[in-house]
């Protein structure tokens, strides 16, 4: 039975991250992702503020940012103008699969492993590790498990 010193279901955003962060540290780390590719379906509008953009210290290159703008109008039917300015905090807009994509590239080269088409089914932890079983067939074990699903259900 493979083991790692940590599990993440889920390779959306949150696990990219994660493992990108956790595998630079020199955990053995591995994703499990239940689509058949990495940032698809996409259902997010990658709208983030400069702030968060800097806290992230993602590359500009990589096709990461498709857009950025400082000003929102609303039209209202009634012809209203209402507009909102974002001069000390710009707005950038990412396209959230080459975002996905350069977070798993750099998980892999640090060495962390990702699963497509793996959908963790559910898990029994004891004292000592969590193993999660995988499609049902596999079982794989950890030290830790981290939990990207974006839907809370339960994994049990
Ligand atoms: C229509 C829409 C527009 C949005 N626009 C914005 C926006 O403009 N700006 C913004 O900041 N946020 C936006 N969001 C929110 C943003 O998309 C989410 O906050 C973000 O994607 C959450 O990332 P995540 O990694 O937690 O979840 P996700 O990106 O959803 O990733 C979860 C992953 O877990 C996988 N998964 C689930 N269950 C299992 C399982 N059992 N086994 C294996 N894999 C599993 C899924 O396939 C998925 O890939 C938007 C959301 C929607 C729906």
């Amino acid at each position: 039975m493979d083991k790692f010193d940590v599990i993440i279901v889920g390779g959306g955003f949150s696990g990219l991250l994660c493992a990108k962060e956790l595998s630079a540290k020199n955990l053995s780390v591995k994703v499990i992702e239940e689509h058949n590719e990495i940032g698809y379906p996409n259902k997010c509008s990658g709208v983030i503020s400069s702030k968060t953009m800097q806290l992230l210290n993602f590359p500009l290159s990589k096709n990461i940012v498709e857009n950025r703008f400082s000003k929102i109008v609303f039209y209202s039917p009634g012809s209203i103008k209402l507009s909102l300015d974002f001069k000390e905090n710009e707005i950038f807009v990412l396209n959230r699969y080459n975002l996905d994509n350069y977070l798993a590239e750099e998980a892999i080269k640090n060495g962390a492993e990702i699963s497509i088409l793996s959908k963790a089914t559910s898990f029994l932890q004891n004292d000592n590790e969590v193993k999660i079983k995988v499609n049902d067939n596999q079982i794989l074990a950890s030290n830790y498990l981290v939990d990207a699903r974006v839907l809370l259900e339960s994994l049990i």
